[in-house]
């Protein structure tokens, strides 16, 4: 596909975009893209690349649009960090209309956070996602401040709620000699920890008294590979969540450290 020019302005990703092509293949298209040459303002370029998205969807499948439009049945509620570099749909590979999305700084689920509520109640109570899946990823720049007793302000809030996730996994954590593999440590016991908070919430607790069909999974992602792995935190019912727990504990404690 010839590339139009629009000048000084024009932005790298909307070259990538173009190059690529094909509506469905949103990973690789943007494979190739030079972030170090990304422009600081690039708002016009977002536009343009919104309008070549939407024709190749259209292009590839015309009702895409149209089906999305009036009706929504996702499977997935996925729970992330709200880092840049870990997109949920595109590292699954997923079109939109699949996972429904919850990103917060670290992937945390407090019980008092209304947001994060609301959102695990609509997923379980009127789209009946069958599946939570609360991803963390290595190399969080969350964790890591929580690790460090950073100061940062306001976050510092919030990223209290990892610093509990810290003290109570301390000996584990302290094991490990390297401080970035003792980083990733604490992501995974962050998700572990955060998957067994939703194990908690009313919501999810309600909806397995009920019968409904939901199963929770505790993921991370690998910036470095771009893949997931599954950390053994699979929970199906409120009886089980205790011992799927200590067996992700066990598990996370005879795996090598990342880093
Ligand atoms: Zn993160």
């Amino acid at each position: 596909m010839r590339i139009l020019h629009r000048g000084k302005d024009r932005c790298p990703l909307a070259t990538a975009t173009r190059l690529h092509g094909g509506p469905a293949a949103t990973t690789h298209r943007r494979a190739g893209v030079k972030m170090d040459h990304m422009p600081d303002t690039c708002i016009d370029n977002l536009f343009e690349m919104n309008r070549s998205w939407s024709e190749g969807m259209t292009r590839e499948d015309p009702t895409f649009f149209q089906r999305l439009s009036t009706q929504q049945t996702p499977k997935y509620l996925w729970i992330g960090c709200a880092d840049s570099r870990v997109p949920a749909n595109e590292i699954v590979g997923l079109d939109p209309g699949h996972v429904f999305v919850h990103r917060n700084v670290a992937n945390v689920v407090v019980h008092t956070d209304l947001n994060c509520l609301s959102v695990i109640q609509f997923a379980v109570s009127v789209l009946k996602v069958k599946h939570v899946i609360v991803c963390g990823h290595y190399g969080c720049g969350g964790v890591k401040a929580a690790l460090e007793g950073s100061e940062l302000g306001l976050i510092e809030n919030w990223l209290r709620h990892i610093e509990d996730v810290r003290d109570r996994h301390q000996p584990l954590i302290e094991s490990i000699a390297d401080h970035d593999a003792r980083c990733d440590r604490l992501c995974e016991l962050n998700v572990i920890d955060q998957v067994m908070n939703v194990c908690r919430t009313t919501l999810v607790r309600d909806a397995w008294r009920n019968g409904q069909e939901l199963t929770l999974h505790g993921l991370i992602y690998g910036l470095k590979d771009g893949l997931l792995q599954d950390l053994g935190m699979t929970v199906t019912g409120s009886e089980q969540a205790g011992e799927a727990y200590e067996s992700a504990l066990a598990a996370l404690a005879t795996r090598p450290p990342q880093s």
